[in-house]
């Protein structure tokens, strides 16, 4: 696998902009076939990329079956890109960094997907990158793509589709995919488990409490980065950083062999940014060399797989008729004590289960 092949940043030429266009025009009239989407897909085209991680986000039947038909023949082009997952609070700077980060990985010849995982925004109709004017420039840029969180009835339904759309986009020959959550419940699990490198972001001296997080994300990161480390701010970093150190000294270094690194950065004044990148490449450089990268991604695959198994299933059995005539009156039972619950789910599993 080449992860870091280095790929010239491609001119937005006049040819492609017509392209485009006429695909455009094409797609809109009919609706995209699997051939004209795959093709599109490793040609690049952002077009027919969009196109394709609409049908994926979609719930209608033929939409699923179409975007599973793409996703496996485009599995074998799939693979070749980092993958990142950034986490923290709301207003540590996420977007900031990434919008930095992401031109300065530009500049290195690579291209960038940037997605995101966030349960809320079923209720808010996107709150992380639903706002246009976050990550403006980077928006702009024809080597990065930017795909807001996508809706869904369950975390593990938005899961599926930011895993899926982050294949697409390296189909489409990005390099490196970066995936936002915000710092918050169980959506950190869910990104860590779809990528190679876990980035928590902190602010110096908000104390962990104020921050939210939880020693178990902090046990997941790869990388810790404290933000706004610039001007008055900066001792406090610094402090932070010895501080965080000392706390990540504690967790005893996994399988990958790789312990977590702490750095500061200002996405405003474009400092620690090297460094950071810096850690990334020897993350993948280190993890790929000792076996722990591919070993990890396949473990992830199959985890996914399982968890397709058991959410399949899940909403199969609430769908079930059968099930739902009866289902009311056996939590009504539950609740109130006159049925134990695990008798009742054994009687609605028996009902399920025959024909
Ligand atoms: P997010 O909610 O985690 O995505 O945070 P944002 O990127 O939206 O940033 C929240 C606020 O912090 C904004 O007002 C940013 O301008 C500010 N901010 C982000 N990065 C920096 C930084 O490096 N230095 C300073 N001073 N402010 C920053």
């Amino acid at each position: 696998m080449k992860l870091f092949a280095s790929t010239l940043p491609s001119q937005a030429t006049e040819r492609d902009a017509n392209d485009e266009k006429s695909s455009m025009k094409t797609y809109r009239k009919k609706r995209i076939s699997v051939e004209e989407a795959v093709e599109g897909i490793l040609a690049g085209n952002r077009y027919t990329l969009s196109k394709a991680i609409t049908l994926i986000e979609s719930s209608l039947p033929s939409d699923v079956e179409l975007s599973q038909q793409i996703l496996e023949r485009i599995m074998p082009h799939t693979g070749n890109s980092i993958r990142i997952g950034i986490t923290g609070v709301p207003g540590v700077g996420k977007s900031t960094l990434i919008e930095t980060l992401g031109h300065h990985i530009i500049k290195q010849g690579k291209k960038i997907a940037v997605l995101a995982v966030d349960p809320s925004s079923q209720k808010t109709q996107g709150s992380i990158m639903g706002d246009k004017t976050r990550m403006e420039t980077l928006a702009q840029d024809i080597n990065a793509y930017i795909r807001p969180s996508a809706a869904g009835a369950s975390l593990g339904g938005v899961a599926r589709k930011t895993r899926e759309t982050m294949l697409l986009c390296e189909a489409a020959g990005f390099d490196v995919t970066l995936i936002e959550t915000v710092g918050v419940g169980q959506s950190e699990l869910a990104v860590k488990g779809m990528v190679d490198f876990f980035l928590l972001l902190m602010l110096a001296g908000a104390g962990d409490e104020l921050q939210g997080i939880k020693k178990g994300i902090m046990e997941m990161a790869d990388g810790l980065a404290i933000t706004k480390a610039e001007g008055d701010n900066l001792k406090k970093a610094r402090l932070a950083k010895g501080e965080y150190k000392n706390a990540l000294h504690l967790f005893r270094p996994d399988e990958s062999n790789w312990s977590c690194k702490v750095t500061l950065c200002s996405a405003l004044e474009k400092t620690g940014i090297d460094k950071l990148w810096g850690n990334v490449e020897e993350f993948v450089e280190k993890t790929t060399a000792n076996g722990w990268f591919e070993k990890n991604r396949q473990k992830q695959n199959l985890q996914w797989m399982k968890d397709s198994i058991k959410d399949e299933l899940i909403d199969s059995f609430y769908h079930d008729p059968k099930i739902v005539a009866i289902l009311k009156d056996h939590e009504q039972q539950v609740a109130l004590g006159t049925m134990p619950a695990y008798a009742a789910a054994q009687k609605l599993i028996d009902i399920y289960s025959k024909a």
